[in-house]
């Protein structure tokens, strides 16, 4: 089976207030749907359990925002259950007591019985906002939070908040960290990549879920926006590509389900051509793509000098894609022994 789908499946819900931005967020990350359609987007009414075909499988569950989900009739087990982490969207360019207010009731009503549930706040629709409005707001959010905790008893809560808007690559990036939070194969992956990037001249490296383009693990290099998004546009155009000269990936469980609207991820374990890609940029920079599996694909940026050594990069892909799949069947730690290129 694909990662992540034999072990427990980590779990996100999405939850605010009514028009904060949820169905926009589910839409524009995992259904492709550009910013500006999610106008006519209809407000959510109803719990929507979401299925996700990407690398975690996991469920944005789209929670009506005023549904009195405190309810004791309100079935709390089946919604906060082996949940990994409750996002919660608040619209910045809105009122924030009242929406604040649930929040709190929420996070200390899951004190009590699910204290491990990673609480993500996103402070939602921060485009066309100053970043000194931007920031007030998210330090005025974080104080009423701490205070209300607080008063309430709990001190300790770890609450991480992101500022995001679906206008740009904020919104994959706060899943980004939302999400790598919830692999335990994290450390390893970080690993894998260090050391590919260092033995193959890989200035950066990153693993991305095709089909979300969120990235579920990089090198320990800092991550400049820039380079993500050359990154993440490269996928688009790879997708866009491959759908029309690819081959057809189908798998035989995959071909009774509508299929996802993506492509390279669906090359069976034992077939050999997956993706690969390599484009030049002007500025001296290459891109290079590798599908890894179903979901994942590897996307390095690296000057036009270690490409020249595209075998020994080609080479390297293939350990870093092998030890990868162990990883993920072993769950655990891999040794792995990379090429070196000779010392320059
Ligand atoms: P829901 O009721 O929480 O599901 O909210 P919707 O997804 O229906 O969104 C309500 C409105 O907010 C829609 O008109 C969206 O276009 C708009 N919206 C969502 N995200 C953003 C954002 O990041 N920036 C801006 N400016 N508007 C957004």
């Amino acid at each position: 089976p694909p990662p992540g789908q034999q072990r427990g499946r980590p779990r996100l819900l999405l939850m605010g207030q009514r028009r904060s931005g949820k169905s926009s967020i589910s839409s524009v990350v995992f259904h492709k749907m550009p910013p500006m359609e999610t106008l006519f987007l209809e407000s959510t009414t109803k719990i929507q359990k979401d299925p996700i075909h990407s690398f975690m499988d996991f469920q944005v569950w789209d929670f009506p925002g005023q549904l009195d989900y405190l309810d004791d009739t309100f079935d709390f087990d089946n919604i906060f259950g082996e949940l990994g982490a409750l996002i919660w969207v608040i619209d910045a360019q809105d009122e924030i007591l009242d929406p604040l207010s649930r929040l709190h009731s929420t996070i200390i009503a899951l004190q009590r019985s699910y204290p491990m549930i990673n609480i993500e706040v996103f402070i939602h629709k921060v485009d066309g906002l100053s970043d000194e409005y931007k920031l007030d707001t998210m330090r005025d959010i974080m104080q009423r939070t701490q205070d209300e905790l607080a008063d309430a008893g709990f001190d300790n809560v770890q609450i991480s908040y992101h500022l995001t808007s679906i206008y740009d690559h904020s919104i994959f990036e706060a899943f980004s960290k939302v999400i790598q939070k919830l692999l335990p194969q994290l450390g390893t992956l970080e690993n894998l990549l260090n050391v590919l990037c260092s033995n193959s001249g890989i200035e950066k490296a990153f693993l991305f879920d095709v089909l979300s383009k969120i990235y579920i693990a990089t090198d320990s290099s800092p991550v400049d926006v820039q380079s993500y998004e050359i990154c993440s546009d490269f996928i688009d155009v790879i997708v866009d590509v491959s759908e029309i000269y690819g081959y057809d990936r189908k798998n035989p469980d995959e071909a009774a389900q509508p299929s996802p609207p993506v492509s390279p991820g669906a090359a069976p374990a034992e077939n050999t051509q997956e993706v690969s890609s390599i484009i030049k940029l002007q500025n001296g920079m290459v891109l290079y793509l590798r599908e890894i599996n179903k979901f994942l694909a590897l996307i390095c940026l690296m000057r036009k000098e270690s490409i020249e050594k595209k075998g020994l990069v080609d080479y390297n892909v293939q350990i870093f894609q092998n030890a990868l799949q162990r990883v993920f069947e072993l769950g655990g730690g891999v040794r792995v022994a990379l090429a070196q290129g000779p010392d320059e």
